[in-house]
């Protein structure tokens, strides 16, 4: 099998560490395995998605050298291609226009909660043989709906959590295109997926709940699912999600503070996933050594002192000459003349070994 994964973020604001996280562990399968790795990003979300986040998520990954087989493709410019698919599944019937209104649908919402029960579309609209719809509404848009199959439920083996079973109870219809044609983003994940042959989708865990809606949309296409390995949340130093707002630094923050990228991507790496106990090792002993056997199991935490502290490993261990080349930008912002005064290279070959950022050298 010639392996393909792929990096799927959505660049809706701040891009922190864990976030780069979902980028190195695809990318280190993928190279491991002589596979292919591909950047796609998911901007379907028009309000919520910038360019400079893109542009964070790019340069970031290029700083840490995860370079790409496939893209950057963009989910906006297979708008089309998503339509195809919902014509298609239309006029294979497997999926449906629905014309329930917002209105009726807070209203089969309430009922149900009032009645204790799970709220969930109540399938109206949806054909059956023998069954009579009602009436089209004038001047209505419909939804589309996704006709997920009834009874039995939907198995994998999940490289991280194990086997999952969810009961296609649990599944309601879902709208895979919104009133005015626009897919909806499981339904453009899958189609990706298959169109792009994605062999591993490896993400967080955050997305379990989308798999077995991405499964069943992918079976009724005639696709086979890929292997899943959902990743544990990356938590902050005091065991919180990571977000902007409780001081998460993002990938430019760490560059400005004078990380190398060397030591970002040996921390990262060792953030969810070990090789015996190696604390500090090579990129290419990472790929050589990456596999989905030893992801870890739990949440994995921040640690900013073990950062600063494998980032001197690295300044300590650096080639003098490489190191003052990336050493010079931060002198140059402290106003210090790097040509004239003594042997730039010989200066920062006495500091390395008591510094712990580049900043701390110059
Ligand atoms: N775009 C999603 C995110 O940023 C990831 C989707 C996926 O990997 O399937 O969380």
């Amino acid at each position: 099998m010639h392996i393909r994964t792929r990096f799927a973020p959505s660049p809706t604001g701040f891009i922190h560490l864990g976030n780069l996280r979902s980028a190195l562990y695809p990318w280190a399968f993928a190279r491991h395995n002589k596979g292919d790795f591909i950047l796609r990003i998911e901007d379907t979300d028009l309000e919520r998605s910038t360019q400079e986040a893109v542009d964070v998520i790019i340069e970031g990954m290029s700083w840490l050298g995860l370079d790409l087989d496939e893209g950057p493709i963009y989910q906006m410019q297979r708008i089309d291609r998503y339509r195809e698919v919902v014509k298609q599944m239309l006029d294979a019937g497997l999926a449906y226009p629905c014309y329930m209104s917002e209105e009726e649908l807070n209203q089969l919402r309430d009922q149900q909660m009032a009645n204790k029960e799970k709220p969930r579309y109540n399938g109206l609209w949806r054909p059956e043989p023998g069954k009579t719809l009602p009436q089209i509404p004038e001047g209505v848009n419909p939804v589309i709906r996704f006709k997920n199959p009834i009874g039995g439920s939907v198995i994998w083996n999940d490289a991280v959590k194990g086997q999952i079973e969810i009961s296609n109870d649990e599944l309601d219809d879902l709208v895979i295109a919104r009133p005015d044609g626009t897919p909806t983003y499981n339904f453009c994940v899958v189609i990706d997926d298959m169109d792009m042959k994605i062999t591993h989708v490896i993400r967080g865990d955050d997305h379990v709940n989308n798999t077995p809606r991405q499964i069943n949309i992918m079976k009724a296409l005639g696709g086979t699912p890929p292997v899943y390995a959902h990743l544990p949340t990356v938590l902050n130093d005091l065991g919180e999600k990571m977000s902007k707002r409780n001081g998460a630094m993002s990938v430019r923050d760490y560059q400005k503070a004078g990380y190398l990228p060397e030591a970002i991507l040996n921390y990262l790496a060792r953030l969810g996933w070990s090789h015996g106990d190696a604390e500090v090792f090579t990129k290419e002993q990472f790929v050589g050594w990456f596999d989905l056997e030893s992801l870890g199991r739990s949440p994995a935490q921040h640690n900013p002192e073990k950062l600063l502290w494998l980032n001197h490993q690295y300044i300590q261990n650096a080639d003098p000459a490489k190191l003052a080349e990336s050493t010079k930008p931060f002198a140059h912002e402290l106003g210090i003349d790097t040509e004239s005064g003594p042997d730039f290279i010989q200066v920062v070959g006495l500091l390395k070994d008591r510094a712990n950022t580049l900043i701390e050298i110059a």
